[in-house]
């Protein structure tokens, strides 16, 4: 009888061991999956889901210790045009460029996003005005300082460039507001003849004077 049951706990001993390599694949799996929702496939950046509910969380924190927060709102400058010239194929490797220049920038605590179609987001907890405008002036000449070239014909597709739209957060703005005066100042920048950065101040005075 004792040898029984020292052969039947072996054998629910082997089955507890499965059982914990599957729950352990199982988990992995599940995080693997959490990972690929809050990720655009095309660029790895954070796509919009995570990056709305990383602007709530970031606000929310702003709203309870002080600090600073800005967001900028950036857009590649005429991409329909490469689109339809070049081929959509062609666009997506434009998207993983500048999402690339952006991501170099991008390290913790920023969290940049692709936020739609050729559009992407940067959100920047605590640091001063002139430090973000700073950082945006130098990706956007960091991504106008080479000339792409079309990898299956070898074309040139010229140089791209951005436009960037940033605003910095008062306190107890909501995030909807933050990005609608982030996308305000990107729409002077498009006006003003694109390539370039505008910040929601500089709108307001202007718009004051
Ligand atoms: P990718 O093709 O996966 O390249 C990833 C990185 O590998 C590039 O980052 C770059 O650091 C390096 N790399 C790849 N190919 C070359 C090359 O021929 N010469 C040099 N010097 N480095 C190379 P990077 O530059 O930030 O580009 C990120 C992504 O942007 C690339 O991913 C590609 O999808 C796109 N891209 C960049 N430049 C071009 C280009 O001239 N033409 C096209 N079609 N796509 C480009």
């Amino acid at each position: 009888a004792t040898r029984r049951i020292q052969r039947h706990t072996v054998v629910l001993e082997r089955r507890l061991e499965s059982s914990h390599t599957e729950v352990s694949k199982l988990r992995n799996h599940l995080e693997q999956v959490r990972r690929d929702a809050m990720t655009d496939a095309l660029t790895n950046l954070a796509n919009r889901k995570a990056f709305d509910e990383k602007l709530d969380t970031i606000c929310a924190d702003h709203d309870e210790h002080g600090g600073t927060v800005s967001l900028a709102i950036i857009d590649i400058d005429m991409f329909k045009r490469f689109n339809d010239t070049w081929g959509h194929q062609t666009g997506d490797q434009v998207l993983r460029y500048v999402a690339s220049a952006i991501s170099r920038i991008a390290q913790m605590p920023r969290v940049a996003a692709r936020y739609g179609g050729e559009e992407f987001a940067i959100v920047f907890p605590g640091e001063t005005a002139s430090q973000v405008e700073h950082v945006l002036e130098t990706l956007r000449s960091d991504i106008a300082s080479r000339a792409l070239r079309r990898r299956s014909t070898n074309d040139d597709l010229g140089v791209v460039t951005i436009s960037a739209g940033v605003a910095h957060r008062h306190k107890n703005e909501s995030p909807l507001q933050l990005m609608e005066r982030a996308d305000a100042a990107l729409y002077v920048s498009k006006r003003a003849g694109r390539n370039r950065i505008s910040s929601a101040q500089n709108i307001l005075s202007e718009t004051a004077a």
